[in-house]
């Protein structure tokens, strides 16, 4: 691999808070060593559309506090074909762009890896950033601490009047494939039960467990649902429980797009801080097609190879313990 002397940096997937910490870390990082910072704007989009800026030490000042990412994300349907791969290639070699660092989801670094395997001369260094928690090989992404405190904070307000009206609420909370969100949050604001993805068949116990509380006569009981919950959504399952319960009153909470914005938690933006000066030190020890990442709080590096391939998994011992907390 040559020297680099040009580095580009994009945004890709769900936008997520931190991730501005991650640009700015990978851009003054970048500088320190002597490289020209190239600010990638929406995603692979822009890589495949030239939009293309420069960024300097001043451009990522006063960014640390705000949510959303300063140089836009997208989702791009061309960069999944081989012809949009080609044009992103060639604009890279035009603007004598030597290496990029992608800050986004696991649809992104999949992107990256595609990429990194039809064009072997400009390495790519992923950094996982989405709310989700999702990607394998790293316990953390940028913006799912914060996410998970947008979450706690509203269930605990829903809370408030569920227990004042003796109510049943479903909460739905995001995670198209992953629970990781609905199961903290759920512990975190003692949920009577978390429906997530990754557990099938949980409609049943649920109408079991609330038959018990009940007779209990429990005053609120808090439901959290992934979106990506194999029975449906939060809607789609309190219409198969009010049948059953026609003496709860059922009302369903779904909390959208709030749980993607806000200013960053403390411990986003230093932990997004961390993976973009890491990101930086790896392409200078001449990395390539890996992600930067942590494991048990230390840096790691995870070869593209192994997040694509392999499932971050729910711990099955967390949920037993949802259920013995909860009763
Ligand atoms: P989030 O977890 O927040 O949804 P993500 O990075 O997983 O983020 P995706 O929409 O799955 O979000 O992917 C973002 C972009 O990455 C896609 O729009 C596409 O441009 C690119 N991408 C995803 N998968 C591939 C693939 N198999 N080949 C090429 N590009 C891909």
């Amino acid at each position: 691999m040559g020297k680099i002397k040009k580095v580009g940096v994009l945004t890709s997937g769900g936008d997520a808070p931190g991730m501005n910490a991650a640009i700015r870390g990978v851009t003054r990082t970048a500088l320190y060593y002597g490289l020209e910072v190239i600010g990638i704007r929406h995603g692979y989009h822009g890589m495949i559309h030239n939009h293309f800026v420069n960024l300097k030490a001043h451009s990522v000042s006063d960014i640390l506090a705000r949510g959303g990412t300063i140089i836009k994300t997208a989702r791009s349907k061309e960069f999944m074909e081989a012809e949009g791969r080609k044009q992103a290639y060639e604009n890279l070699k035009a603007a004598e762009i030597d290496a990029v660092v992608v800050i986004g989801g696991d649809g992104s670094l999949t992107g990256a890896r595609v990429f990194c395997d039809e064009y072997f001369d400009i390495p790519f260094i992923g950094i996982p950033g989405t709310i989700d928690n999702d990607i394998y090989g790293t316990e953390y992404t940028i913006g799912y601490d914060t996410a998970l405190n947008t979450v706690v904070e509203a269930v605990d307000k829903i809370r408030d009047t569920a227990g004042s009206h003796n109510r049943l609420f479903f909460i739905e909370v995001m995670g198209r494939d992953a629970g990781f969100i609905a199961l903290n949050s759920g512990i975190a604001t003692g949920a009577e039960a978390i429906l997530i993805p990754e557990v099938v068949g949980q409609v049943e116990n649920l109408k079991d467990y609330l038959e018990k509380g009940f007779k209990r006569k429990k005053s609120s009981n808090i439901i959290i649902v992934a979106e990506g919950d194999e029975e449906g959504g939060a809607f789609a399952i309190a219409d198969t429980v009010k049948e059953d319960f026609r003496d709860y009153d059922v009302r369903v909470s779904v909390l959208g797009h709030i749980q993607r914005g806000g200013t960053p938690s403390a411990y986003d933006r230093v932990s997004a801080s961390k993976l973009g000066f890491a990101a930086i030190e790896a392409l200078m020890d001449d990395q390539k097609s890996v992600m930067v990442g942590f494991h048990h709080s230390e840096l790691v590096l995870v070869p593209f190879r192994k997040v694509i391939k392999l499932k971050k998994k729910v711990d099955p011992e967390q949920m037993q313990m949802v259920e013995i907390l909860s009763v």
